[in-house]
């Protein structure tokens, strides 16, 4: 009987690992891979459709196009994870391996901060993406505050960017006069690790009149007032809130013991969790890294490295090296990059590279390569 992997989640670090493995083993290895979408959405996708640069079925990718020797792609509601017995129950059925890899990123807890339902729009969720294109659709000028509810958060910089493009998306329908832009964070600056590109952000926040509050913790949002209430007691009047909600592990994984202070720990070099032949890769780990993509698939990489050696019997030098790049639009032209790395126990470095129309193409490369490599669909 060939090797068994259960592949929980075809995100980023998932599509990665069902990739890699299939194109090492082939069809002498059993992938199973469990998602419980229909389509696959980059988080970066979901700001293009807001501010109306792709469609709505542009920016979806269905699952129906990955068809990779030795992989099954199974469409189902993990409910139960047996990390012991390396065995999943899910809507459709139960599923056993000799590997488990668990992939299956962050969820989001609007709820956690009181008043957001109500009186604001989460848009890191693909439904809450469609829900605040709406709003803006709507928004005839007035205070929109862009508010981080809470840390962890996937891809930091990404509220930054959302200020940028809602400054060019105002100023496109005429109305940017008329509004006001506030971006309320807790962190001290919009990318903590890269001093240069923090300050890169912080000269295009000024040169576009967008307010910046760093080291806010936001509390709540007052539905009657309609104001974001920080935890020292100031407000911020708003006529549209844009909020980056409470990240939480998903339910399945909090009820499978596997978590620990909110995420599943695991060995940051080999990505291995406490349970032997599980691994844990991406936004639902505490492996040190920001949640971001990118990190995701690089942790995804290592796995493949770390599976195929135990299955040759062979040692494996492959660590993970904690580097990713993160691509920031600071125009509808010109993109910047961050290039960071982070190691347990060391303080973060990188190199940041100034917005260019080159860095644009090469974020648009680095997408389009990954949806012919995951889902085999046309670049
Ligand atoms: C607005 C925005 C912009 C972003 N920009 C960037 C960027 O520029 N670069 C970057 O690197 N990252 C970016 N990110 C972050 C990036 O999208 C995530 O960090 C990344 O998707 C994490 O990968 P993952 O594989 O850990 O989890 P995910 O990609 O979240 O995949 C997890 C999968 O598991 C599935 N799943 C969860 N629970 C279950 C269940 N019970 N049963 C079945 N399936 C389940 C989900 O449906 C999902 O498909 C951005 C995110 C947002 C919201």
């Amino acid at each position: 009987m060939s090797t068994r992997v259960l592949v929980l989640g075809a995100g980023f670090g998932g599509l990665e690992v069902t990739a890699g493995l299939s194109e090492r083993f082939g069809s002498n290895i059993e992938i199973t891979l469990i998602e419980r979408n229909e389509h696959f959405v980059f988080g970066f996708s979901k700001l293009d459709f807001m501010f109306g640069k792709r469609t709505k079925s542009a920016i979806k990718h269905g699952y129906g196009t990955l068809e990779k020797p030795g992989v099954r792609v199974v469409r189902a509601s993990i409910e139960v994870i047996d990390p012991v017995a390396k065995r999943v129950t899910t809507d459709v059925g139960t599923f056993e391996a000799d590997f488990l890899v668990v992939a299956l990123g962050a969820d989001l807890d609007p709820s956690a901060t009181p008043g957001l339902v109500e009186s604001g729009y989460e848009y890191y969720s693909y439904a809450g993406a469609v829900a605040a294109q709406t709003a803006l659709e709507n928004f005839t000028g007035g205070r929109i505050v862009i508010g981080v509810t809470g840390t962890p958060f996937k891809c930091p910089p990404a509220p930054s960017e959302t200020a940028l493009m809602l400054h060019d998306y105002l100023e496109s329908r005429g109305i940017r006069k008329e509004s006001e832009i506030s971006l309320v964070m807790p962190l001290p600056t919009p990318v903590p690790p890269l001093h240069e590109g923090s300050q890169a952000l912080l000269e295009a926040f000024a040169t576009r009149g967008i307010r910046w509050f760093p080291k806010h913790s936001i509390e709540r949002l007052d539905p009657e007032t309609r104001e974001v209430v920080c935890a020292d007691g100031q407000v911020f009047p708003f006529d549209l809130f844009l909020g980056v909600p409470t990240h939480v592990v998903p339910e399945v994984v909090a009820n499978s013991g596997m978590a620990s202070d909110g995420w599943i720990p695991v060995d940051p070099l080999g990505l291995e969790t406490n349970y032997p032949q599980v691994y844990a890769i991406g936004d639902v780990t505490s492996v040190g890294t920001p949640k971001a993509g990118i990190f995701a698939e690089g942790q995804g990489r290592v796995v493949v490295e770390r599976i195929t050696a135990h299955l040759n019997g062979t040692p494996t030098g492959v660590e993970y090296n904690g580097n990713g790049i993160c691509y920031v639009g600071f125009d509808a032209q010109r993109v910047a990059r961050f290039d960071v790395t982070f190691i347990t126990g060391q303080r973060p470095y990188g190199i940041f590279d100034a917005p260019t129309a080159a860095i644009s193409q090469e974020k648009d490369d680095y997408a389009a390569s990954r949806l012919v490599r995951w889902l085999g669909a046309e670049s």
